[in-house]
């Protein structure tokens, strides 16, 4: 212990938060990490950083905070909350980079226009989007919204926290850094590792790391290690966008359905807004899922026939893609609930056996 320099938690997604010792030169190690990750996005010592995650235990704002300072970065240490504030303050300091959860990313585009400024008042460029899974019809609604670049930014406490995975500016997966971070892709049942192009769960092992070494570490998420090489030149290998945990697989009347699948459907459709919740009942025996949209508030001056087009719309797209047909409610923007760290989507209020 005299040689620990610092204490982070993982933020419990399981349950019980995990505790990770830092000796100064695994902190050394981890920056070094997250500066390599910035670099490879492009951004560099011109751009304003703003870090929107939360700073204290969790490892999203420390773990930026000190690789965008070795970058050379001008970095300005927000933390979560206060969206208006985080307006005014890219407009003040001229933001060019931020770092951000997608789901308050989305929160805040719909703030904006309430704040009374304009994307044309921004000199906003880049967003590094991670923390929790997004889907690919996410990115690029953000990326449309915002007219930025969207990188997939990837890690975890147990592995340090971000900087484990980041996309280069090729955007086609994230380069794992395999210098440090051993990585293998296995079956969730057997634990076989598996070849690479197969979805299964990522497991790693850090290779430097001197107060809480861990070996083959079965993180929970789903992915797999992408084929081929990238043309930034870099020979680390990629994975692909974290497609869920084995862990928040839901079984609903015995179908097996990711939350990750229901958002590429909805995010796919242009009416929807920027909030979504996934809400588990029990009905009698069976379980019934309704699935919470916000639309564009326009729609709901529309006629009445044209709202229940829509909804139809969003219930016949999903039923195609999960064979579950859902109820579907459409809600009015900003009456969702928003999370400032990680966005919990699932409501399950089915009785837990
Ligand atoms: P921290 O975010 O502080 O590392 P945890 O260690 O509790 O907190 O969370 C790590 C988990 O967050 C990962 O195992 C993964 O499930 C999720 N996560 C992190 N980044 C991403 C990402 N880019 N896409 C999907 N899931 C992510
Ligand atoms: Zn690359």
């Amino acid at each position: 212990m005299s040689r620990v320099v610092r204490i982070h938690t993982s933020s419990g997604t399981t349950g019980i938060p995990t505790v990770i010792h830092h000796t100064q030169a695994d902190l050394d190690a981890w920056t070094d990490l997250v500066a390599r990750s910035i670099t490879a996005t492009g951004a560099g010592k011109p751009d304003i950083f703003q870090n929107m995650m939360t700073y204290g235990m969790f490892t999203g704002g420390l773990g930026l905070h000190y690789g965008a300072e070795r970058v050379g970065m001008t970095v300005i240490p927000m933390g979560g909350g206060n969206t208006r504030r985080q307006i005014q303050i890219m407009k003040d300091f001229g933001t060019t980079v931020l770092h951000i959860t997608p789901s308050y990313m989305l929160h805040l585009h719909a703030m904006l226009a309430e704040c009374g400024v304009a994307l044309k008042d921004l000199r906003l460029s880049k967003a590094y989007l991670g923390a929790e899974p997004y889907s690919e019809d996410t990115r690029r609604k953000i990326e449309k919204l915002w007219k930025i670049d969207v990188y997939n930014s990837y890690g975890l406490s147990e592995m340090n926290g971000p900087g484990v995975a980041f996309e280069c500016v090729h955007k086609n997966g994230m380069h794992v850094w395999e210098d440090v971070y051993g990585v293998e892709v296995v079956d969730p049942l057997t634990g076989q590792a598996l070849e690479d192009g197969r979805q299964g769960e990522v497991v790693f092992t850090n290779l430097l790391r001197e107060a809480t070494p861990l070996l083959r570490y079965r993180t929970r998420d789903i992915a797999a290690i992408l084929k081929g090489s990238c043309p930034c030149g870099r020979t680390h290998r990629r994975i692909s966008r974290i497609a869920g945990r084995t862990d928040d697989m839901l079984i609903i009347n015995g179908v097996n359905v990711y939350p990750s699948q229901i958002e590429s459907v909805i995010m796919k459709i242009p009416e929807v807004g920027n909030n979504y919740q996934i809400f588990l009942e029990k009905n009698g025996a069976l379980d019934s899922l309704t699935v919470k949209v916000e639309i564009s508030s326009g729609m709901f001056k529309g006629d009445l026939a044209q709202i229940d087009r829509l909804k139809e719309r969003i219930r016949e797209s999903l039923r195609a893609s999960i064979i579950i047909s859902p109820r579907v409610e459409l809600h009015e923007p900003g009456s969702l609930p928003v999370f400032e760290g990680k966005a919990k989507r699932v409501v399950d209020e089915r009785v837990k056996i």
